[in-house]
């Protein structure tokens, strides 16, 4: 029961950390929606390629040695205009010659992106069990309150709308006091395809998580966030 469109696997993986950018274009390939973006390397590129995404964006510096982007300024949310966004570009340079000096690849412009809620989904190659897949709340509360469900990949429709219903704030995806009801369907198809991507990479994969996946309201969709990988 493999949906349309997940897979094949693109040619050419590496052994390795990934870029959020490269990770994100391996869940594209099994379907999974993700930010509209583009890696510039000069802040002439940046301004091109966020005219071309349209104003507000985010631009993100690039470092396959950087692991939590956020906690080092490299982050930069919301940008209005041109000006604002090539402020951030020269920021970001500078900050990845510091933190990750001669392994900045670079700035990633993206479309600021809205949800309803922010899941975390990730795997993980089992020794005995194989790839398992993860799936909780983004953001903080994944730490605070380890609210989150495992099971082994492939996942079934049926599978994944399961974990969802054990969470503790399964609740919130499903609408409480007046909040809409999120995407739990689009929640749902991006478990599944991620269960197919683990599943076919197989040991090759270490780790790989979306966090966050934005949910907008019922019917609105998912979108990939940011995207993390190690291969073997
Ligand atoms: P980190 O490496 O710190 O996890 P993220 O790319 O996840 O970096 O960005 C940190 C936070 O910023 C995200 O959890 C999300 O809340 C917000 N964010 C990141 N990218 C976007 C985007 N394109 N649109 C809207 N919010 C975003
Ligand atoms: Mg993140």
């Amino acid at each position: 029961q493999r949906p349309a469109g997940a897979g094949p696997l693109p040619a050419g993986l590496r052994a390795g950390p990934l870029t959020e950018h490269e990770a994100k274009c391996l869940v594209a390939a099994y379907g999974i929606p993700v930010t509209r973006e583009h890696l510039a390397t000069s802040a002439d590129a940046a301004a091109a390629a966020a005219a071309e995404i349209g104003y507000p964006v985010v631009l993100k510096g690039v470092s396959r040695a950087v692991v939590h982007k956020s906690d080092l300024g490299l982050v930069r949310l919301g940008l209005a205009d041109a000006s604002a966004l090539r402020a951030a570009f020269d920021e970001v340079r500078l900050l990845l010659e510091q933190v990750a000096p001669g392994a900045g690849e670079g700035a990633l412009v993206q479309e600021m992106a809205r949800g309803e809620a922010e899941l975390i989904l990730g795997t993980t190659c089992d020794p005995d069990f194989g790839p398992m897949i993860m799936v909780g709340f983004g953001g903080v509360l994944v730490e605070v309150l380890k609210d989150v469900q495992f099971a082994p990949a492939p996942l079934s429709a049926e599978d994944a709308e399961a974990m969802l219903r054990r969470l503790a704030l399964w609740p919130v995806l499903a609408g409480v006091r007046g909040r809409p009801a999120a995407d739990v369907a689009a929640a749902v198809d991006a478990l599944v395809r991620l269960s197919w991507l683990a599943h076919d990479l197989g040991e090759r994969l270490v780790e790989l998580d979306i966090n966050p996946l934005f949910l907008r309201a019922a019917g609105q969709g998912a979108v990939a966030v940011d995207g993390r990988a190690t291969l073997r």
